[in-house]
């Protein structure tokens, strides 16, 4: 009951290994790489490997699945940080959201600042 990759997402294309990307954990759901334009030291995106649009509807589809990404999130700012992150999903254009296959961005490996617009 997954849903199928979606035609023309960049993130789709990721996890189907056609772009490629700096992968640092990958699971059978989940897949975690850097991101292209980093913000901080470290900056993962971490995406269910099935397409779902933003983290509302992951969130009604499959909460397991959700669960899995966050604990990819902490998995990957231990391995590669202190284990002290912020995980950010953006969610509509308004808010930043650019690519409309839901991924967290896990910032961290500096102290951060509070900068939300
Ligand atoms: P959004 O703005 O949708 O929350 O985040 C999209 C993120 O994807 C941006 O931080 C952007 O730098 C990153 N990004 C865009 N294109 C690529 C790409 O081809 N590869 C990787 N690794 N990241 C990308
Ligand atoms: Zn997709």
């Amino acid at each position: 009951n997954a849903p199928a990759a979606s035609a023309n997402c960049l993130f789709c294309k990721i996890v189907a290994g056609d772009v490629p990307a700096d992968v640092v954990a990958s699971s059978e759901r989940v897949l975690a790489f850097r991101d292209i334009d980093p913000k901080a030291p470290l900056h993962v995106l971490v995406v269910p490997k099935a397409h779902h649009g933003d983290v509302s509807v992951l969130a009604a589809a499959d909460p397991s699945l959700l669960a899995e990404v966050v604990a990819t999130a902490d998995e990957v700012a231990t391995e590669l940080a202190d284990g002290q992150y912020r995980l950010i999903f953006n969610s509509g254009p308004r808010a930043g959201q650019s690519v409309f296959h839901v991924h967290g961005h896990v910032v961290g490996g500096a102290r951060l600042g509070w900068t939300p617009a």
